[in-house]
């Protein structure tokens, strides 16, 4: 990180928040999409970008897509996920593994489907919108580790089950799909008993994680929101920065340092 990024301010609201970091018991992270931005993986919301120029990845992300046409499916994300497989945890990711490791943070929420939490050392990840690490079939109990995925696909491109010749479907929540059961219940009830909720990289606009600040303001807790953006909560954050994530963690791990 280069120091000289970081305004007066900026610096001010690191310490700030460093300080509640450590005089609060339960800490809990939410991040979103803004916090793989520096790997190099666009917010698929912001249009325009490589991949996602000629496409509108939203029509193309939902269950009825993925059933009826599944062929198009996989030739949009078959080169997508190749893509994200070789990305790499940025210092944000790198600061809330550290924030963890320090007994400073119980767990992180994540919408990403990246793995790029894991990969950078954070243990306790809930992902919500699960994650690109497995496939399943969708007519029978097969599971695929991302690694063998490759291997499934037949002549037409399509991820073929080998078990039972099923579609083989990205564990990742598509539009119209369920939030994992489990995974939102985990997320509810940390979000409930935090007393400090610290959101990075999302807009928060996006139900039902948009709804687990809800939660914990509603228990007494208090919220820090980390983005770029404006999001509905910026008014009830103690601490609001909106600096590049990285550069922003990195300070809260420097004024910890301190
Ligand atoms: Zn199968």
């Amino acid at each position: 990180m280069n120091p000289l990024r970081i305004s007066g301010t900026q610096r001010a609201s690191a310490v700030e928040l460093a300080e509640l970091i450590e005089a609060t018991e339960r800490v809990v992270a939410l991040t979103g999409a803004g916090v793989s931005v520096p790997s190099g993986i666009p917010d698929f919301r912001t249009p325009g970008k490589g991949l996602w120029a000629k496409v509108d990845p939203m029509a193309l992300a939902t269950i009825d897509a993925f059933h009826r046409d599944t062929k198009r499916f996989w030739d949009f994300y078959r080169p997508r996920f190749h893509d994200l497989a070789d990305k790499e945890p940025n210092p944000a990711h790198e600061a809330l593994a550290a924030l963890e490791r320090r007994g400073l943070l119980g767990a992180v929420i994540t919408q990403n489907i990246d793995r790029l939490h894991r990969k950078a050392g954070s243990e306790d990840v809930i992902e919500v919108h699960g994650s690109i690490a497995t496939a399943s079939c969708t007519s029978c109990p097969a599971s695929y580790p991302l690694e063998q995925v490759e291997s499934l696909f037949d002549a037409e491109g399509i991820a073929t089950c080998t078990c039972c010749a099923g579609k083989v479907k990205p564990d990742v929540v598509l539009f119209g799909e369920m939030l994992p059961a489990d995974a939102m219940a985990r997320a509810e009830e940390l979000c409930s008993g935090a007393d400090l909720l610290l959101c990075v990289g999302s807009s928060l606009e996006v139900y039902p994680v948009a709804g687990l600040p809800e939660m914990t303001l509603g228990h007494g807790g208090r919220i820090a929101v980390v983005t770029k953006s404006p999001t509905p909560y910026d008014r009830d954050a103690v601490v609001r920065m909106n600096g590049d994530v990285a550069d922003e963690l990195q300070a809260v791990l420097a004024a910890l340092d301190r």
